[in-house]
């Protein structure tokens, strides 16, 4: 087999897969080029498509052995492309947008989901982009347990147009704090500024952001607020080192995203409690 036939095997090939953008590009070669070498006739073509964040490819020959084989190696790629970025090809995560799961590096997610920033002119922006200022803001409410928030300006008050933000995104406290208090009604009012004045440090994430029973930054209750924890750890130091390799591992992307949320002050001394093997332990528990 000369590696030149295979080239042009991959080339043609590339172009059966419906993938968003370039980034899987390499992954695709290569798993054409173990596809062949595990006994794929290159006169037939290969034809694939993202779903769900993830590479799926359809082959299939009268072989069963054949056949064995070859999925073997589309599972193996069905499993790589979930860590590797559609666009760029750099180590992507699975993540959402709106309601569509794609498999995305960092850059091009908040590419595609900007962060909420406020300027120093009071303006709410997107990618530099003021949607909204301050001043303009003439009523403003909270639903789901302070977990929403609406805001609406004065063109549009009699319709039922308004910006509405929610936890989801990063500075989504800042702004709450932000937003002049008198816009809400009275009994809202009370409701967020005791939020903002009982807030205490959580030792998981080492930020201000501890309300109650559970974190408003990193969402882990804190040691003792659940009778399991003393039966599931048996001490705190274990809880916490626990929270804090679950929030490293960060397989769901949380971490990345909201490592740009300025909403909570940071814990100045917060200390990692957990070693490097400590978390190979860990890993090696749940992989
Ligand atoms: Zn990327
Ligand atoms: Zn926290």
């Amino acid at each position: 087999m000369k590696q030149q036939d295979i080239n042009s095997f991959i080339e043609r090939n590339l172009k059966n897969f419906s993938v968003n953008s370039t980034g899987w590009n390499d992954l695709i070669g290569n798993m054409l080029s173990e596809l062949v070498a595990a006994g794929w006739n290159m006169e037939h073509d290969v034809f694939g498509k993202e779903k769900f964040g993830g590479l799926r490819c359809y082959i299939y020959s009268e072989n069963e052995e054949l056949n064995a084989r070859l999925r073997k190696i589309t599972n193996k790629y069905a499993r790589l492309s979930g860590k590797v970025c559609e666009i760029c090809g750099h180590e992507g995560k699975l993540r959402m947008i709106n309601s569509w799961e794609t498999t995305l590096c960092i850059h091009h997610f908040i590419d595609q989901k900007p962060i909420m920033e406020i300027d120093e002119n009071e303006n709410i922006v997107y990618k530099q982009n003021p949607i909204l200022n301050m001043k303009d803001i003439v009523k403003a409410e909270v639903e789901f347990d302070l977990q929403t928030l609406k805001l609406y300006i004065k063109k549009k008050i009699n319709t039922d147009e308004y910006f509405s933000f929610s936890t989801q995104e990063p500075n989504y406290y800042l702004l709450l704090k932000t937003v002049p208090l008198h816009l809400f009604s009275e009994d809202r009012q009370s409701r967020i500024s005791d939020l903002f004045q009982n807030l205490k440090d959580c030792e998981v994430c080492g930020h201000k952001a501890l309300y109650h029973k559970s974190c408003l930054r990193c969402h882990n209750e804190p040691w003792g607020a659940s009778k399991y924890h003393e039966e599931d750890y048996g001490e705190k130091l274990e809880y916490l080192k626990e929270c804090q390799m679950d929030m490293f591992i960060d397989e769901d992307g949380y971490e990345d995203y909201f490592n740009y949320d300025c909403s909570f002050d940071k814990i100045p001394g917060h200390e990692i409690l957990f070693t490097l093997d400590d978390l190979e332990e860990y890993k090696k528990l749940l992989f």
